[in-house]
């Protein structure tokens, strides 16, 4: 059996897509749901859910009862998760767990991207345990840009940090499929995958791109660091929130999305969502 963790969430609700689409059996699945309310629909489809909360210890080895194969889907708690998904990797290890998938972050272990700290102890934790895992660092999400997309339909001004900053990002259902794939497929025990958009397209590409979703031009507004939190000030962000942006455009206009070696194709058997195709989606 393979158990699905935030399961209810986005890129847990695509893996089970996809597992189904590639034949598995609805039977073999175990949705890890900390809501179970949300989980109605996965149900209907014949998947068993349980209650599974990072924050719960024994509602996760509960989970992990029996289990065979795993996806950790990295919390959305930042500050939160190196502990929560210690208690999953302790879990797994003690259920004899065969295969642990992780999803981290590009280059987890050497980034200086704000994220990366929390993925690279989660990394280190895995490795620590002896427990067979697989890790795929999934660059950005092209889902992360709907936001900008609304934006500059009414503003025409795509605003960021990045300089010529480039990210290969790639649709949450491209990384869906590897997950997938490296779950239902024997082997690819040890590998640390760095998964990545087929195209690393810079904020000059970006805003083109997405003035053909939104039908009028759109202009890159390459600020400072210092402008950039001004802008989110004036904006109304809190002081956190800006921290925060303005720390992950810096990683970008240092590089830490910018590389892209065409594994994430390679896996899924077919090239990566197109940038245009993949905002026109989230939009
Ligand atoms: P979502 O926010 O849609 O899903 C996160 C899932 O984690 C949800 O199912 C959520 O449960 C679950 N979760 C959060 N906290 C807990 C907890 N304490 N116990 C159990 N489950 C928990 O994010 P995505 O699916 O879009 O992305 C998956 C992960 O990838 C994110 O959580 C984050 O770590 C990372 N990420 C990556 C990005 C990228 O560009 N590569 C961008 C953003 C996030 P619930 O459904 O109840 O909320």
């Amino acid at each position: 059996t393979i158990l699905i963790t935030g399961a209810t969430g986005q890129l847990g609700r695509l893996t089970i897509d996809s597992l189904l689409t590639r034949g598995a059996d609805p039977q073999t699945l175990v949705a890890g749901a900390r809501d179970l309310s949300k989980a109605a629909d996965l149900a209907e489809r014949g998947i068993r859910v349980v209650t599974l909360d990072y924050d719960d210890a024994e509602s996760v080895s509960a989970a992990l009862d029996g289990v065979d194969s795993v996806l950790l889907v990295s919390g959305s708690e930042v500050g939160k998760r190196t502990a929560q998904h210690k208690a999953v990797i302790d879990a797994a290890k003690a259920a004899g767990v065969t295969k642990l998938v992780y999803t981290s972050a590009p280059k987890a272990t050497t980034s200086d991207l704000v994220l990366a700290p929390e993925h690279k102890a989660t990394e280190e934790l895995i490795a620590d345990s002896g427990v067979p895992a697989v890790i795929l660092r999934n660059n950005w999400y092209t889902e992360n840009y709907a936001g900008n997309v609304a934006q500059a339909a009414t503003s025409g001004v795509l605003a960021a940090s990045v300089g010529d900053g480039r990210v290969a990002s790639a649709s949450r259902r491209d990384y869906a499929d590897a997950a997938a794939v490296v779950l239902l497929e024997e082997g690819h025990i040890g590998e640390v995958y760095e998964l990545a958009g087929d195209v690393a397209w810079n904020f000059d590409e970006l805003a083109a791109t997405i003035a053909e979703v939104v039908g009028r031009p759109v202009e890159y507004q390459a600020l400072s660091s210092e402008e950039h939190a001004a802008t989110l000030a004036a904006a109304g962000l809190d002081e956190g929130t800006i921290g925060f942006v303005t720390a992950l455009d810096a990683g970008i206009r240092g590089g830490a999305l910018a590389d892209t070696d065409g594994t994430l194709a390679r896996l899924i058997g077919r090239p990566t969502t197109p940038l245009v195709e993949g905002l026109r989606a989230a939009a």
